[in-house]
């Protein structure tokens, strides 16, 4: 399949600060792609190059099968989303979307049944002779976005749209989003510093560390599988437990941690005996229980704090030595269980082996 785009090393400088370092990406046809990361590693920089609007200083950049690493923004077929999603206000809905099809010279029939088609695509067709001020936020913010996808860009490329919506709006908004992006079938690419958003919205997150490709993958592979602290604490909540490696059993591993033994799912590159290691364990994947349950690892515990969120309860446990876990538990369970001796208990399955000593 021919990729959409290519990052190729591509290194970015600016004052002799690398803002991206050696990258290698690749997009395909109709995938939604996010780049992930804290601000100023590098995520905006990595979408303005795929724009045209900063030239790397190393490696090239590819678009449809072409290098187009010096063609500027205007000479390639990618379309760019800002935050502030600003329709021109003196026009209506019809006038914002048929706007850059004029300046393509399309004729005006074909860019009045492109218009009425888009229109269609996100059910705003009523609405075409509408001012944007008399439109809805999420219904501007649909206006906005198929006038960017109006012209059939290879890529759509959106910076952080949806940062400036309230919480409501924009969890509408990420769906909507995302199935515009499928029905489409257009290749998006997508910058946010919000890891909810990115586990929603992606095919592929991208999650990156100071310019840097930290790791990627589908939104449950990299939920499931974090390869460093960094990406285990970025993507979801995690207790990160430091323990030492006792050795194996069959596939499993085993640590030391603290006074008691914890076994881990099996990993690709298990460290030696005696080495340190990082376990990575999700506050969902412990169960507490007022008996000892069945699973690998078990202990007892007490309840430190709980705190109430409706859905369920986060509550905080003490291990016999002090060794604090944070469990994400049923909202009536952990009532009952909140005063008394507890029992906390994970799967080595959901226990992941990190190599200690990754910079995070
Ligand atoms: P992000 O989008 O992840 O917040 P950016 O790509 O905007 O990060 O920035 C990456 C790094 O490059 C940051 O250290 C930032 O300060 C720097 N940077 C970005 N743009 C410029 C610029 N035009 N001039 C100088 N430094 C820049």
């Amino acid at each position: 399949m021919t990729k959409v785009a290519e990052f190729i090393d591509v290194t970015k400088i600016y004052g002799g600060a690398t803002a991206v370092d050696r990258l290698n990406l690749s997009i395909e046809p109709g995938q939604f792609v996010t780049l992930l990361g804290p601000s100023g590693c590098g995520k905006s920089t990595t979408l303005r190059m795929l724009g045209g609007f900063e030239i790397p200083d190393h490696g090239r950049i590819m678009l449809g099968g072409r290098d187009v690493t010096r063609v500027p923004p205007n000479r390639r077929n990618v379309n760019i989303v800002f935050q502030d999603y600003a329709l021109f206000p003196h026009m209506n809905v019809r006038q914002n979307i048929a706007f850059g099809l004029e300046l393509k010279g399309m004729a005006s029939d074909a860019i009045e049944r492109r218009v009425r088609e888009l229109l269609d695509l996100v059910e705003l067709g009523p609405f075409a002779e509408r001012m944007p001020t008399e439109l809805s936020g999420g219904q501007r913010q649909r206006v906005a976005l198929i006038r960017a996808l109006a012209p059939d860009p290879e890529v759509l490329l959106l910076d952080e749209p949806l940062s400036a919506l309230d919480a409501k709006l924009r969890h509408q908004m990420q769906v909507e989003l995302k199935s515009i992006q499928k029905r489409t079938g257009k290749s998006f690419l997508f910058v946010t510093h919000d890891q909810e958003e990115a586990l929603t919205m992606s095919d592929l997150i991208v999650v990156m560390n100071k310019g840097r490709i930290e790791q990627m993958g589908a939104p449950e592979a990299l939920y499931r599988n974090p390869e460093t602290r960094f990406v285990a604490n970025f993507i979801g909540d995690t207790n990160i437990l430091s323990g030492r490696i006792a050795g194996t059993d069959g596939a499993r591993i085993v640590l030391d941690w603290g006074p008691r033994r914890v076994v881990a799912r099996a990993c690709a590159t298990p460290a030696g005996a005696g080495k340190a290691a990082e376990i990575a364990i999700r506050p969902e994947a412990i169960t507490l229980s007022a008996a000892a349950p069945s699973l690998d690892n078990a202990y007892r515990a007490t309840v430190r704090e709980r705190i109430f969120k409706g859905s369920h309860s986060l509550v905080s446990v003490a291990l016999e030595d002090g060794a604090v876990l944070d469990v994400v538990a049923d909202a009536s369970g952990a009532t009952e269980l909140a005063n008394g001796p507890v029992w906390v208990g994970f799967s080595a399955e959901d226990a992941v082996v990190l190599p200690a000593g990754a910079p995070s």
